[in-house]
């Protein structure tokens, strides 16, 4: 492949290279061929990008709130008109299926279009006074400059459900993408270019996580840190914002619990479970970890379920019929077959699947047939920890109550998933379950308007809807005395 030019990051309404003069490659998962080269900058473009974010708040946060919404239904009608090219970018840099990469960045332009929409609904309060010759107001106001990092797996729909709100509010924004997807991320801020953000109220750095992380926590200008990662370094940001009391929000792992009742639509629940644990080739923080399915369906849902997998086509993102891509890099790939070998040494028997692909169109990308295990058991890594990968471990369970306990026993509450038919406990179910987000009799729960966000050490913050603008205000008291 031809030697792509080195692309550069936007910072202060300039596209810029780094200093240091480094570089990045870029490949495709699928077929191990470089995809792009990009500048690699460190703490010192992080600076000069904060720099520019905060003289840009002393305009952009007094713009009426009409003023700032043009420019995110311009950003909208430009992501949507581009969302042929941003797909085939997102699946070229980390092997998402087309059609999965076309939704999210369907999804991405319907951020900017929500919260185009909700910057005009920043609505403050007036509150009766206990004294008659005072009158006390509550206005919200932003919180000024964002340091926003998101992860490789939806690499523009992360973007956009940070700096989409953060810029409604009136944040100004620095945004590091992932090491690995940076080119979506250069392309939409193209985008931002065009859509004529006034300079420096959007900056991209591209660079290396800790020293554009660590300036991000250190720097001052910096008053509000959104994070979407793994539960260890959002932890390690935690410690560091709290020097100065920074704001964070934080969306982290998950280890999702999927519960199939007896009295289940086992179609559905077979069609929910392949939406939840397949989609993204199980490299999302919702996706189903632990399926628990009642003893009495337990043979009939693994037959259905292993029917639906022969039908999945496994292949490179850019083909129109693949279902499922490759994994992002070799580490996780180890990381999926490392947790199925620990799963077959302690007893759990691989009803499908269970291998590297290797032969043929797979020889040169991280691909790992999708797989089941039945006769899983809780000293498996595989029931602990977030796998990231096409793989479903079956628990048989026999009692509600029972398995409301197991489904709660981690340190993680993301998202959890029951499939039953009767009412009462849908509601006991949603209501029992430690999770930020209940999908009852649904596989696939996330929309722009609600609140997504996780219980325990899945994270803080919720992004998405009203929920998501809160995140980036701040609420102010005023008393006049009269
Ligand atoms: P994953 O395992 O999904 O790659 P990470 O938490 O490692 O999750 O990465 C998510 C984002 O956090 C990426 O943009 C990555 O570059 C960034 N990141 C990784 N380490 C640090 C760090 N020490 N400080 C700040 N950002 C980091």
């Amino acid at each position: 492949m031809q030697v792509e030019q080195v692309k550069p990051m936007f910072i202060n309404g300039e596209w810029t290279e780094a200093e240091n003069g480094e570089t990045l490659q870029v490949m495709n998962p699928a077929t191990g061929e470089v995809v792009g080269v990009v500048s690699y900058g460190d703490e010192k473009e992080a600076k000069k990008a904060i720099a520019a974010a905060h003289e840009a708040f002393k305009s952009w946060s007094r713009l009426t709130a009409r003023e700032r919404s043009k420019h995110l239904y311009a950003l909208h009608e430009l992501i949507r008109d581009h969302r042929d090219e941003l797909a085939a970018i997102i699946s070229a840099e980390m092997g998402k299926p087309l059609r999965e990469a076309k939704g999210e960045v369907l999804g991405a332009a319907d951020n900017f279009l929500w919260y185009a929409e909700e910057a005009k609904r920043v609505y403050g309060e007036t509150i009766p006074s206990s004294l008659a010759n005072k009158r006390i107001m509550v206005i919200r106001q932003p919180v000024g400059v964002v340091g926003a990092i998101t992860p490789w797996n939806f690499p523009v729909n992360m973007v956009a459900r940070k700096i989409a709100p953060a810029l409604a509010a009136g944040c100004t924004v620095v945004l590091k993408p992932a090491e690995s997807t940076p080119l979506s991320a250069i392309r939409l801020f193209e985008l931002i270019e065009k859509a004529g953000f006034p300079k420096g109220v959007a900056n991209l750095v591209v660079g290396k996580p800790e020293a554009v992380g660590k300036e991000f926590t250190d720097n001052p200008k910096i008053r509000k840190i959104a994070f979407t990662g793994s539960t260890r370094v959002g932890k390690l940001l935690m410690e560091a914002a709290a020097k100065q009391v920074k704001r964070v929000s934080l969306e982290l792992g998950g280890h999702a619990p999927f519960i199939v009742f007896e009295d289940a639509d086992l179609d559905a629940a077979v069609e929910g479970l392949f939406e939840s644990k397949f989609r993204n080739s199980g490299q999302m923080c919702i996706c189903t970890n632990r399926l628990y399915v009642h003893e009495a369906v337990v043979d009939a849902f693994s037959e259905k379920l292993v029917e639906r997998l022969k039908k999945a086509k496994v292949g490179d993102g850019r083909n129109k019929e693949t279902e499922i891509g490759p994994l992002v890099n070799q580490q996780a790939l180890d990381k999926v077959l490392e947790h199925i070998e620990d799963a077959r040494e302690k007893g759990g028997r691989v009803i499908y699947g269970g291998s590297r692909l290797t032969e043929g169109e797979y020889a040169k990308g991280f691909f790992c047939e999708p797989t089941v295990i039945a006769d899983v058991n809780t000293e498996m890594k595989i029931a602990q920890e977030e796998t990231f990968g096409p793989v479903v471990p079956i628990l048989p369970f026999r009692d509600e109550a029972a398995v409301i306990e197991m489904a709660n026993d981690t340190v993680y509450g993301l998202a959890a998933y029951v499939y039953t038919q009767n009412n009462s406990r849908c509601f006991r179910l949603a209501e029992a379950l430690e999770y930020g987000i209940v999908g009852v009799n649904d596989g696939a729960p996330t929309q722009t308007q609600a609140p997504f966000g996780g219980f325990k050490e899945s994270g803080i913050g919720r992004e998405g809807g009203y929920y998501g603008l809160e995140e980036f205000l701040e609420t102010k008291f005023v008393s006049f005395g009269i």
